[in-house]
């Protein structure tokens, strides 16, 4: 597997000087030491890992997303992902969700809110200068839900997010007067 922080890092628990640069930046916690030092260890039971590559671990109430390289999961068939989230969840002792990087920060969102889709996004620019994204659903998700997006896209991207919904008055309505066809 492609790591930010050296194998040999991760096996002696000494830190390279360049490796550590990457944790006094906070780029990498002790989250990721540990979920990158379960990789290597699982990748001796499922040899595909290897060509997979691992981007950022972020923990959100119950759950644990695992950020890995774009394109990384067409390495990898149905049944190692199956137990790659199963042996991660042993280890970890929470729910886990792995999800491929993208470039493009609004096909990453999407996989996030994923079934939900995004209606429009926008970018604000703030007094201060920082940049804010503004994203508006199809559909209600949980508070938790659109909160544990948020904090991925923070930590992975670096952006502010903000989520609201759509009002679906007129789908309701459809879905209504459809439901009322008489059958024949
Ligand atoms: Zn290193």
């Amino acid at each position: 597997m492609d790591l930010p922080i050296c194998s040999f890092d991760l096996k002696s628990g000494m830190l390279c000087p360049r490796c550590e640069e990457k944790i006094l930046r906070g780029l990498y916690d002790d989250l990721d030491i540990k979920v990158m030092k379960t990789f290597i260890e699982l990748e001796k039971e499922l040899p595909k890992l290897a060509k997979t590559g691992y981007v950022k671990t972020v923990e959100f109430a119950d759950t644990i997303y695992i950020i890995l390289k774009e394109d990384s999961l067409k390495y990898i068939d149905q049944e190692t992902l199956y137990l790659l989230k199963k042996k991660l969840r042993e280890k970890l002792g929470k729910k886990i969700k792995i999800i491929e990087d993208d470039k493009n920060v609004s096909r990453f969102i999407e996989k996030l809110v994923a079934p939900a889709r995004i209606i429009t996004i926008n970018k604000i620019w703030l007094p201060d200068g920082s940049e804010e994204m503004r994203v508006i659903l199809d559909r209600e998700r949980s508070l938790q839900a659109a909160s544990s997006v948020i904090e991925v896209v923070k930590k992975v991207k670096h952006i502010t997010l903000r989520i609201d919904f759509e009002k679906t008055g007129w789908q309701e309505r459809k879905v209504k007067i459809s439901e009322k066809k008489p059958t024949s």
